[in-house]
């Protein structure tokens, strides 16, 4: 993930373009085809005029209607930031556009992987956004397993993040969980299996209805749930779905955005000795001395040191 520094998207600064084109936001991305939603909340199958560069949910677009429900995408309007992974080429693609949250969502089954949250607390720092720590499937946990988590909760929350427990099953956390979302655009994230769906489900009851009225304005069929899908959540939020996400990876970072991407190092960086520190075991690095003080936390240390020979290794 990265913001963006797209140069082909308009600057607020330009001239309004032809006064028929209205605006929209992609609720849907097929690739060739986007469902555009308008200000009154009406769908339109939209395509790109030629040229335009690949655009993905939650891009904010300038567009002219063609026909009943059709139109043209003229213009992506500047986005705020791009989340983006790694396909299978190893190329970065963008995956959403204008997000304020991602949501890093584990649970007690498939085990925790506390690597896999720190990935993305990163991908989310990189792309100016704020990350949120969901456990699911709370109603499996044993009282030591829940302590376990709690106390790596707290590690999360003394950085900064916010961290919940929910049961999809049992419609636990779900509150809580909603008054995280409202009023924000936000990416459910996590690996396969940890109940993504089924959270989405307990968020948008009427799922169903929302697909088929989506389905319906695409004109593509009730089967084409591998798009990625921005819903509007009762509670006032948006959250995107995405496939995309079941695989995603970090892509190539520099030892500084990786530093970066620690939200608990912004405190010291700048204060090692050598200003190209990587914080390994240069002399004089203000990172290491605050793991030794018990400032930063061992665990997370180590992911950092894990992902920049991750990073090292993809040269
Ligand atoms: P996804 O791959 O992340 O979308 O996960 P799914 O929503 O498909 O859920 C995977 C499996 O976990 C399914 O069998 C769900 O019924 C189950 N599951 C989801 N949420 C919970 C929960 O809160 N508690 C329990 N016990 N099982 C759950
Ligand atoms: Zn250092």
């Amino acid at each position: 993930m990265s913001t963006d520094p797209d140069h082909s998207t308009r600057k607020d600064t330009d001239k309004p373009t032809n006064p028929d084109q209205r605006t929209g936001l992609v609720v849907v991305n097929y690739g060739k085809q986007q469902l555009l939603e308008d200000p009154a909340g009406d769908l339109h199958r939209c395509v790109a005029r030629r040229g335009l560069e690949q655009m993905v949910c939650g891009d904010r677009v300038e567009w002219l209607p063609t026909g009943r429900g059709e139109g043209v995408i003229e213009v992506i309007l500047p986005r705020h930031n791009v989340l983006q992974r790694l396909d299978g080429n190893s190329k970065q693609r963008p995956l959403a556009a204008n997000i304020d949250q991602v949501i890093i969502e584990a649970a007690a089954e498939p085990a925790l992987d506390t690597f896999l949250i720190d990935k993305y607390t990163v991908a989310a720092e990189l792309a100016n956004t704020v990350p949120l720590i969901v456990t699911n499937k709370s109603d499996l946990l044993s009282t030591e397993q829940r302590s376990r988590i709690e106390s790596l909760f707290s590690e999360y929350r003394d950085i900064g993040y916010t961290t919940l427990f929910t049961s999809a099953l049992e419609n636990t956390g779900i509150r809580e969980f909603e008054e995280q979302l409202s009023n924000k655009t936000s990416i459910l994230v996590g690996q396969s299996g940890v109940g993504k769906s089924s959270l989405i489900k307990r968020l948008l009851p009427e799922i169903d209805i929302e697909t088929g009225k989506l389905s319906a304005a695409s004109g593509l069929g009730k089967h084409t749930t591998t798009a990625t899908t921005l819903y509007h959540l009762p509670c006032g939020g948006k959250l995107i779905d995405s496939p995309g996400v079941r695989d995603f990876k970090l892509g190539k970072t520099s030892p500084v955005d990786l530093g970066n991407g620690f939200r608990e190092f912004h405190d010291y960086l700048g204060r090692c000795k050598f200003n190209n520190c990587r914080h390994l075991s240069e002399p004089g690095c203000a990172i290491t001395a605050a793991v030794e003080s018990g400032e930063i936390s061992t665990r997370r240390y180590g992911s950092y040191r894990q992902l920049l020979a991750i990073m090292s290794s993809m040269d």
